[in-house]
């Protein structure tokens, strides 16, 4: 008998919807994701689990060939340093999760408060209006002042417009009073996933702090760390992995795709060196269904 022969299975953990910075509505991100071949995605938006169940809708209604794992991106705070911890596979329902995001959609309301009189402090008026306007009903971020300010001229490019307002130590620069790493872990924990350390290579840390931050956040229980994106320097790839071994965390990998663009899509060059744990191995709830 003749068998379709089967297409490779390609997870892509880490990705961004309206319901944050991400440009594509749920529908469209989960329309894409599957013409890319992605077979197990997870929608990963900052501190918000809001476009899981649409997406999850859009899924049903075209009947796409792809499973959606339930995830969030959420913003803490280390010794300084704002690190991203991503969660997967849990319950979005579970009142520990929906009271952390709670408060961290009341700090990230707070903050924007601020940003914007910081900005109107240097000049540029009515940002929060503007910033809002560019979220939608999605959760506010950052990623909103910086298009707002590329449409009132401010910068041409997301990096130039970071760079010179902000970033940290820029003009609407705020530090956020994100949860800590351990509140982050307890929340995905109790609501049943796997919390995972986002894009390690991309806080700037020396090794010697890179070092410190996995090993402590395997000591206070984390469960693994993104060893592939789809843009890495490198050499990074192995190096993360040689991490993920020597602090006994498991890996995953994810594209962090926010819009289309020329060098970051959904399941681009996405997978994971040998020797690693694939974090779906460790936690069976976000392997893609047996095909066999
Ligand atoms: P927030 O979580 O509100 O602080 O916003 C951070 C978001 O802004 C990140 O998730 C990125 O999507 C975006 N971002 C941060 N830095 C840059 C940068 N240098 N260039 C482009 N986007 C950035
Ligand atoms: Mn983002
Ligand atoms: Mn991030
Ligand atoms: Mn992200």
């Amino acid at each position: 008998m003749l068998t379709e022969p089967l297409r490779p299975i390609i997870y892509d953990l880490h990705s961004h919807s309206q319901a944050s910075d991400g440009v594509l509505s749920a529908q469209d991100l989960v329309l894409r994701a599957c013409e890319r071949g992605v077979t197990v995605l997870a929608i990963t938006d900052h501190d918000t689990t809001a476009a899981l169940a649409t997406a999850q809708a859009a899924i049903d209604t075209h009947n796409l060939d792809l499973t959606l794992v339930s995830g969030v991106e959420i913003s803490t705070l280390w010794e300084n340093h704002e690190i991203h911890i991503v969660g997967l596979g849990f319950d979005p329902h579970h009142p520990a999760m929906k009271e952390l995001l709670h408060q961290q959609f009341q700090r990230r309301e707070d903050r924007a408060v601020m940003i914007a009189e910081r900005l109107a402090k240097a000049g540029i008026a009515d940002t929060l209006a503007g910033a809002r306007e560019e979220a939608g009903d999605g959760q506010i971020t950052r990623a909103h002042f910086a298009r707002y300010l590329i449409r009132l001229g401010k910068a041409d490019t997301m990096a130039q417009v970071f760079k010179n307002y902000l970033a940290r130590g820029k003009t609407g620069y705020v530090p956020a009073q994100w949860c800590s790493i351990p509140a982050a872990i307890e929340a995905i924990h109790l609501a049943g996933g796997a919390a995972v350390v986002a894009h390690p290579a991309r806080y700037q840390l020396s090794t010697k702090w890179l070092k410190r931050l996995l090993a402590y956040f395997a000591e206070v229980g984390g469960d693994a760390m993104e060893v592939a994106q789809c843009q890495q320097a490198p050499n990074e790839r192995q190096q993360l992995a040689r991490y993920a071994l020597d602090y006994g965390l498991s890996a995953s990998q994810g594209s962090d795709f926010h819009q289309p663009c020329a060098w970051i899509e959904l399941g681009r060059k996405l997978w994971l060196p040998k020797d690693v744990v694939p974090v779906w191995e460790k936690f069976p709830a976000l392997a893609a269904p047996d095909r066999g």
